[in-house]
């Protein structure tokens, strides 16, 4: 990120309104650039100015903590969740530094996976995407997968989300066929709450994403540093299904998932 970039969008910034991939861009440019951190200061000492009021919703002060708390999590989950260290470099040296180290295998993991896709898929299927697989990021930075419920029990997991959706989320375990149910949570996506039901197979993780879609879509696959992720819609819900797990297998999940669907 350069300092036009970085003073194109640090009203968002500012503002919290920013992706997670973005924030972390900008923390490390605001690290490194004098320039935009006196910007940066401005901005505050403004918003500092007009801080009263019913509209303004301050970020608790225990998040900073709670963020720090998750990524020193990730070092524990991903020596067992993501073996491959040229994707996944652990440190315990955490902090900033870890973070931007993250943020640019996520934008190393988004970029690959755009440019493959560039020439078929719409631009709002490459955000929505990108969407995706930060979510998956995200959840590796959460403790537990940042999973709400835990359950491997559909009738447990399936009413947990009544009263937290505004639909109705099909849940199946797939236990007998080796893709037990783990729990599920809910993310923000494609400017709505939509639902995460989790997964194992073996020792990986499956995330599927699961949200109402008025269009049935036909199943694609992509592909971008180890992550394998199906995409399709039917019976007017649209599901996207994330993991590094490899991609026959997690083709298999896919066929289970649409059969009882
Ligand atoms: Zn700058």
């Amino acid at each position: 990120m350069n300092c036009n970039e970085a003073q194109a969008i640090i009203d968002g910034y500012v503002d919290r309104e920013l992706d997670l991939v973005t924030s972390l861009e900008m923390e490390r440019h605001l690290e490194t650039c004098d320039a935009c951190s006196q910007v940066y200061a401005n901005r505050q000492a403004l918003q500092a100015s007009i801080r009263s009021g019913s509209l303004y919703h301050p970020t608790p002060a225990h998040l900073p903590n709670r963020v720090l708390a998750a990524v020193r999590q990730v070092d524990r989950a991903n020596t067992a969740r993501r073996p491959d260290p040229s994707r996944v470099r652990p440190t315990f040296a955490l902090r900033w530094g870890w973070l931007a180290a993250a943020a640019s295998l996520v934008i190393v993991a988004l970029v690959g996976w755009s440019l493959g896709r560039l020439s078929s898929v719409p631009s709002t299927e490459d955000r929505l995407t990108q969407e995706v697989f930060a979510s998956d990021m995200r959840s590796l930075m959460a403790a537990n997968q940042g999973i709400e419920v835990r359950s491997s029990d559909q009738h447990t997991v399936k009413p947990w989300f009544a009263g937290k959706l505004d639909f109705s989320p099909p849940v199946q375990d797939f236990a007998a066929q080796g893709y037990p149910l783990v729990g599920g949570r809910r993310d923000y996506l494609n400017s709505r709450t939509v639902a995460v039901l989790v997964y194992k197979r073996h020792a990986h993780w499956i995330n599927l994403f699961l949200w109402p879609s008025p269009r049935d879509a036909a199943t694609e696959m992509g592909t971008s540093q180890g992550y394998h992720l199906f995409h399709w819609a039917k019976h007017g819900m649209a599901y996207w299904a994330v993991s590094d797990l490899n991609a026959h297998e997690l083709q298999e999940f896919v066929r289970l998932i649409q059969s009882e669907a």
